[in-house]
């Protein structure tokens, strides 16, 4: 089997799908990697060093020929993938639902394209999970991203010269990156407090020593779909909850949305008129930028002053920790494939009744074949 690692396309993507680490487990279950070269610069990792861990660094139109597997963070560009073996796998986080057309791309060219972000919420696919490994960076970055937009200390400091006060920090959707903000904003002294819309988030938002904000008693407060989900909420819920998020953001100092539905728009969470209600040098990162945004007037790629209110608007937070964000990311494609390895073809084999196959498969044989992509 012989696996190709990428350069990635995408504006500013600076992650890599393969480390040294993960290329050397690669050779030990028989395969022959193939790095393109430069696909570690981003991440700090150097040609020489996959060299050494087994690698062979060739060009893009070498990596690609004679393939079985194409790894890669992004989906890459079709009319890069020239000279692809038929049925090649392609491993990656394809962004089904916004970048639809290439789908059909990839049916086009033949190979098999698994997405990784579709990923089912099970116990078993815990560790392949790239949305999980890459939130959990992201969230712990939208804190230090807020800390240094802030004009101010984050800790409580009492002083010879007196007393600072603490931050308030407040943490709009509590998943995992949520959860990483919470703690964050915890280690780094300020005073946190979050809400969701699954009110099973409550426990988690205490058990961190943060305080929950939650509306009570309105129906359709549950809010959670399959596989731990978000759902769409009722307008009864979104009108109380507008209400009492209100008044507490206009108390606030820090905020950090991270609210998705998958499939949808971000849901808006803070409008014009509350970013206004904050007290100038106010600072909000909107983690939900690019899925259309949590906060009106941010913008992706920005940071855009709006009422005094600093709103950053970071794209892909997970490659401003380039390293770390690829060394989980290349576990997570390494953990996903070493599941399915066969020792005897020493290449994995993937079911067709298989709960994470099915769920991750978008293209076989020509044909767009995901049933959320269908459906
Ligand atoms: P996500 O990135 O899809 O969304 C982030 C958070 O925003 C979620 O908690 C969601 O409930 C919340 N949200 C959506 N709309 C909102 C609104 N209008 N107001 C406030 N909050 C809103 O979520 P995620 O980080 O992927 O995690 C979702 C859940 O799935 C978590 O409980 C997580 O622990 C669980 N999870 C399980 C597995 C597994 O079992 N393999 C893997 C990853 C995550």
């Amino acid at each position: 089997t012989r696996i190709a690692v990428l350069n990635e396309h995408a504006d500013g993507e600076k992650r890599v799908a393969a480390t040294p680490e993960t290329i050397k487990k690669f050779i030990g279950l028989g395969a022959a990697v193939i790095v393109e070269s430069g696909a570690g610069a981003g991440a700090q990792i150097a040609d020489a060093d996959y060299a050494a861990a087994g690698a062979t660094i060739a060009s893009r139109s070498e990596a690609i020929a004679g393939a079985d597997i194409l790894l890669g963070v992004q989906g890459p560009p079709p009319d890069s993938l020239q000279g692809v073996k038929p049925g090649a796998l392609l491993v990656a986080g394809l962004n089904p639902f916004g970048e639809r057309s290439r789908v059909d791309q990839y049916a086009a060219l033949g190979v098999e394209a698994l997405a990784m972000e579709f990923m089912p919420r099970i116990t078993r696919a815990q560790s392949m999970d790239i949305l999980s490994s890459q939130s959990n960076l992201a969230g712990y970055k939208a804190v230090l991203d807020a800390a240094a937009e802030y004009g101010r200390a984050f800790p409580m400091m009492m002083t010879a010269a007196g007393t600072v006060s603490a931050a308030k920090l407040f943490v709009m959707g509590v998943g995992v990156a949520g959860l990483q903000a919470i703690a964050t904003g915890r280690r780094l002294g300020a005073q946190v407090s979050a809400t969701d819309v699954r009110s099973a988030t409550r426990e988690q938002i205490l058990s961190l020593g943060a305080k929950p904000i939650f509306v009570e008693n309105v129906k359709g407060i549950e809010g959670e779909g399959s596989g731990g989900y978000a759902t769409e909420m009722s307008d009864e819920y979104k009108a109380a909850q507008a209400e009492l998020v209100s008044a507490h953001i206009a108390k606030q100092d820090i905020v950090i949305t991270t609210a998705l539905i998958p499939g949808r728009p971000a849901p808006r969470l803070i409008s014009d008129a509350q970013v206004a209600s904050m007290k100038p040098g106010s600072v909000i990162v909107d983690l939900a930028v690019e899925q259309g945004g949590n906060v009106e007037g941010a913008v992706a790629g920005e940071v855009v002053v709006r009422h005094g209110v600093r709103i950053v608007g970071h794209r892909n937070v997970p490659s401003r920790l380039a390293a770390d964000a690829s060394a989980l990311f290349a576990r997570n494609l390494f953990n996903f494939l070493s599941a399915f390895w066969d020792k005897e073809a020493k290449a994995p084999v993937l079911p067709d009744e298989d709960e994470i196959t099915e769920a991750i498969r978008l293209t076989r044989g020509g044909q767009v074949v995901n049933a959320r992509l269908l459906g």
